[in-house]
Order: structure tokens, then C-alpha cells, then sequence
């Protein structure tokens, strides 16, 4: 439970109060952080509100997109693609999606994240601040697959935003939930690109499955991309073999292995058809 509340002035003073602080957290929107039975266990929060980053910019071949815009900005923005927009929808409450924040969703990185599978599918790149072991400030620019892969060492890490290209590429996700509010058993995420030959590339198939974690399938990408996967049929049945799942109140293994291979299936089936979105 929030004890403290610090509100630091930059990124730096920030990064600075969360080394200075080991039990705390960076506070975005906080409806993670203050969610009864949240996963997120700190005694300090450190507000991120004056550090300027809730914009999003036009910056010629791509899209900035500061970590604390809410997913109601995303939704309103006519800079954002329409994929990110209809992933921010997945959170169903108003009042939520007002204070929730793209930086947070992606911190959390979570089995029924509403924005990671999309994203890691888009190819984004994120922008992040840290300190070096001597206390020296550094920014980098990663792509988004990195900090998925190696989550648990980007836990000090503070994200500054999200660079989406402006390149035509596909990006699409789907989310399977009992109702709107209830959380997902599954969210995918599919992404590629065709040139003017046909062929296809930069294929990108996440799937996030609640109790198994947010799964990058490496083997039905190379594949599509082989052309060994060419029909929605192949993708589908190679989907469901390369998934994990466990059985919870989202819905049994079997099930969210089909809704998932379904789900991404359909997307396939949809670049195949147009190429481009
Ligand atoms: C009823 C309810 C249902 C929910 N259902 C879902 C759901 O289905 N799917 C889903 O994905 N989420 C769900 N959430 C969780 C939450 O609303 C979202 O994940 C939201 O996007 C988190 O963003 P936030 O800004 O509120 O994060 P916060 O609560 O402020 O922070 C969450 C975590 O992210 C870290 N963090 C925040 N910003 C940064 C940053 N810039 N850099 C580094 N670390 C940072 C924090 O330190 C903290 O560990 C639900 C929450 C509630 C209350």
C-alpha cells in the first residue's frame, strides 16, 4: 500500500527518487497501482505527471507517443492509427481509460494487456531513460521486441514513449473476453508487411494468454514468412500447436489455445486480403 508520494520534476529526478527508494514504483495513471489486489506491491509512489510526457507529436516518418497519454488521448488523437485506437477500447470504462496510461500498460506488460500484443506486433520503438551504475542519466531508443524478450531487466527502467512508423504495414489484434470489463483469456496481436512482389516480411505474431504471460510465436512468424504457412488454415493449426495455455476462469486450455489460433487466423487472413492497414 501507498504510503509516500513523491513527485518528481524530470526524468532524471525521477530515476534519481526510484534509486534513492527501494520499495517504490513509478505512479502513471494508478489504476494499477491502487486496483484492489493489485500485482504492483509498493510502500513509495513517484508521480510522473511534471515530467511533460502525455503528448503526442507528428515527427515526419513517425508517431511520438509521450508514456503518459492516457488511453483516452490515444482514442482521440487523428495521429494515432487506427489499430492502437481500437486496442485502447478494450478498456471498456470511461473513467479508466482516462486515467490509464500507455507507459503503464506497457510496464505491466501483463497476460491480458490490453496494448502490448498490438504493439509488439506495430514493431514500435520505445524510448527509455536510465541510470548508469555511477548515477549518470542516458536515454536510448530500443525496439519493442527487446523489451518484451528481457521484461524483468527493464524493471528500473523509466519509459518515455513510444515511436510508431509511419511505414505501411499491417497491424491488427483482437481480444477475447466474456464481457467487456472482464479480463481477457486472450489478446493477439499480428503484424507484417508485403512489398510490391508479394512477399511478405517483418511478420510479428504475439499472443497474450492470462496465466501463461505475453507469448512471442518466433517459429509461425519465420514460417509465414518462409511461405511454408500460406493459407488461414496453416496459420491456425500451427497457432494452436505453438501456444501455451492453462486452465482458469478465463476458459480451459483447449479453448484459449482455438480463440487464439482463431484470432490470429482471421488476422492473417485479413493482410493476406489487403496488405496494408
Ligand atoms: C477494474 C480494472 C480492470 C483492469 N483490467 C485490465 C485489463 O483487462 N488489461 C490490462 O492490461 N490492464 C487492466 N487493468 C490495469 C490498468 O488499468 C492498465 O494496465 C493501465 O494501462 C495501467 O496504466 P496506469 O497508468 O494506470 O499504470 P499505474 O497503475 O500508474 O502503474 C502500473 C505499473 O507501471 C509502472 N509504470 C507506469 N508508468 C511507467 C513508466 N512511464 N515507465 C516505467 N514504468 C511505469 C508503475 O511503476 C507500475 O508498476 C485493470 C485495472 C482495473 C482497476
Amino acid at each position: 500500500m501507498i504510503q509516500e508520494f513523491l513527485i518528481a520534476n524530470d526524468s532524471e529526478d525521477a530515476l534519481k527518487l526510484r534509486r534513492n527508494n527501494p520499495k517504490s514504483v513509478f505512479y502513471a495513471g494508478g489504476t494499477e497501482i491502487n486496483r484492489l489486489n493489485s500485482t504492483v506491491m509498493a510502500k513509495t509512489a513517484i508521480s510522473l505527471s511534471k515530467l511533460h510526457l502525455n503528448n503526442i507529436t507528428d515527427e515526419g516518418n513517425s508517431i511520438r507517443i509521450g508514456s503518459m497519454v492516457t488511453f483516452q488521448q490515444l482514442v482521440e488523437s487523428p495521429l494515432v492509427p487506427q489499430y492502437l485506437k481500437d486496442a485502447a477500447l478494450y478498456c471498456g470504462s470511461f473513467p479508466r481509460r482516462n486515467m490509464a496510461t500507455l507507459g503503464g500498460n506497457l510496464a505491466l506488460c501483463g497476460d491480458h494487456s490490453y496494448l502490448a500484443p498490438v504493439l509488439l506486433a506495430s514493431r514500435a520503438r520505445l524510448l527509455t531513460a536510465n541510470l548508469t551504475e555511477g548515477g549518470a542519466y542516458s536515454e536510448d531508443n530500443i525496439p519493442i521486441r527487446e523489451y518484451h524478450a528481457y521484461h524483468s531487466q527493464f524493471s528500473g527502467t523509466l519509459l518515455l514513449g513510444v515511436s510508431l512508423s509511419k511505414d505501411q504495414r499491417f497491424v491488427g489484434s483482437s481480444r477475447f473476453a466474456n464481457t467487456l470489463e472482464s479480463q481477457a483469456g486472450v489478446t493477439v496481436g499480428f503484424g507484417a508487411t508485403k512489398n510490391n512482389e508479394g512477399v511478405i516480411d517483418h511478420v510479428r505474431v504475439y499472443v497474450a494468454v492470462k496465466g501463461s504471460g505475453v507469448q512471442r510465436l518466433s517459429d509461425v512468424e519465420n514460417a509465414i514468412e518462409n511461405g511454408e504457412l500460406t493459407s488461414r488454415q496453416d496459420v491456425q493449426l500451427a497457432v494452436g500447436h505453438a501456444i501455451e495455455a492453462k486452465d482458469d476462469f478465463t476458459g480451459s486450455s483447449s479453448y484459449k489455445r482455438y480463440i487464439a489460433s482463431e484470432g490470429i487466423a482471421q488476422l492473417f487472413a485479413e493482410f493476406v486480403a489487403g496488405g496494408a492497414k
